[in-house]
């Protein structure tokens, strides 16, 4: 087998690797860079590619006279690798997590763009059953990380075998998913490419979901006015772990319509609380910016949860009954509420994205409204002492470190470490 990593051997984010056999090409993940901004126009490919947004793959892209790619395999439903997807040839078939599709589907969705799935051969993967891609053998593993429905893949062509993690942790809810790959997996493996986002953050610290929920509950219990939560509407861990708290606190959760449509596709696949019937206690609210995004997509998603929906005066009516989400762009919802002073915000996402000024500003804005700033937060991906457990149950014969600003680091893994760049060709 040929390895190339198109993008991810010196940064996070963006991960793009293609795998071959012969003239049998696969690609896994085609994400697109933290830095860039999402974009589903096909008239900026070239642009896309010349700035090297779009990884130089021949036959991977819409533009293409015949496609040379046999299938993009996607992870996960992190915009950094499905990203790139609106742009690959439309006859190249797309395996991902069928629960992940639909996630990826709401949020493009709301995010004005639709083009990821559509007219495209989309195949839904389940963990642990093989699927045959020409002469590829592919295996997905159910992974623990923040996004819902994750996988890592065994690639086998030729007895060879190839591992790829993807994103991964087992601090989260579904620690238990990484204790059974280290029992499951075949090994050894002939090339272990690993994650490694934690390699550049060695100082932050890592810690259960559970032990995150105890800290969300007690400062419910000590704030006896609103608490707000911003965190990723994507991440289905911390919204059960706040969830519970909640439940803890006697607090109902307050999601907006967006959270609403990811908690109802993410309980499709497993017990979350959702606004429903079973989950009297999560409410709706519907700020203006996301309510009309909504409305123009398609005016029944608006009323799906009407029966669930607060107003901000019921909120502010009894505020320490409640855990409002909020993110910047609900702000002038926010700014109508006379109940924001001595409530409390709980920041539960990677302390990186204080460093954009759009989330600063928030950040000051709350505080001059006399809300307390509380950071929560716990990795979505594993330290490097969790990826050691992985490297001596798969027993790689060559460790190649992807998604990770700190490559050399995995030098001390005590296995033979290969660092590549990226576009390097690497043969096993
Ligand atoms: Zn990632
Ligand atoms: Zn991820």
């Amino acid at each position: 087998m040929k390895l190339i990593i198109h993008r991810g051997t010196h940064q996070i984010g963006g991960s793009c690797i293609e795998v071959s056999s012969g003239d049998e090409r696969l690609i896994l993940d085609i994400g697109l860079p933290l830095d860039s901004s999402v974009c589903d126009n096909i008239a900026s490919l070239p642009s896309l590619r010349s700035t090297g947004v779009l990884p130089d793959i021949k036959g991977l892209y819409a533009d293409a006279e015949a496609p040379l790619i046999s299938a993009v395999i996607i992870s996960h439903s992190h915009l950094d690798h499905y990203g790139m997807i609106p742009f690959i040839h439309p006859d190249i078939p797309v395996f991902v997590g069928k629960a992940a599709s639909e996630m990826i589907t709401v949020s493009q969705n709301v995010m004005g763009n639709n083009l990821v799935f559509s007219n495209r051969i989309v195949n839904y993967f389940k963990s642990e059953e093989e699927v045959s891609i020409g002469s590829f053998v592919i295996t997905p593993y159910l992974m623990d990380h923040s996004a819902f429905d994750a996988y890592a893949v065994l690639v086998i062509n030729n007895n060879k075998k190839l591992f790829y993690t993807g994103d991964f942790r087992s601090h989260g809810r579904k620690g238990v998913l990484f204790n059974r790959l280290l029992q499951n997996v075949p090994s050894p493996v002939d090339v272990l490419i690993t994650e490694g986002t934690m390699s550049s953050r060695n100082e932050e610290l890592v810690r259960t979901e559970t032990e995150l929920q105890n800290d969300i509950s007690r400062l419910m219990n000590k704030n006896k006015n609103l608490c707000m939560f911003w965190c990723s509407s994507q991440n289905i861990d911390r919204i059960v772990s706040i969830y519970k708290a909640c439940k803890q606190n006697k607090r109902k959760l307050v999601v907006d319509i967006y959270t609403a449509h990811i908690l109802s596709s993410a309980a499709n696949y497993a017990k979350i609380p959702h606004p429903s019937k079973s989950f009297e206690d999560v409410l709706v609210y519907f700020p203006f910016h996301l309510s009309q995004k909504i409305g123009k997509l398609d005016a029944n998603l608006l009323y799906r949860y009407k029966n669930f929906k607060i107003t901000r005066d019921e909120m502010c009516a009894s505020p320490d009954r409640y855990a409002l989400q909020i993110r910047p762009s609900a702000k002038s919802f926010l700014g109508r509420m006379n109940c924001l002073h001595g409530g409390c915000l709980i920041y539960s996402m990677w302390e990186g994205y204080l460093k954009e000024k759009y989330s600063s500003d928030f950040i000051t804005w709350l505080e001059d409204k006399g809300v307390s700033v509380h950071k929560i937060h716990t990795s979505g991906h594993a330290p490097m002492n969790e990826i050691q457990k992985l490297v001596n149950a798969l027993r790689p014969g060559k460790l190649i470190p992807v998604h990770t600003e700190n490559p050399a680091q995995f030098k001390s893994l005590g296995s033979d470490t290969v660092l590549l760049s990226d576009g390097e060709v690497f043969d096993f």
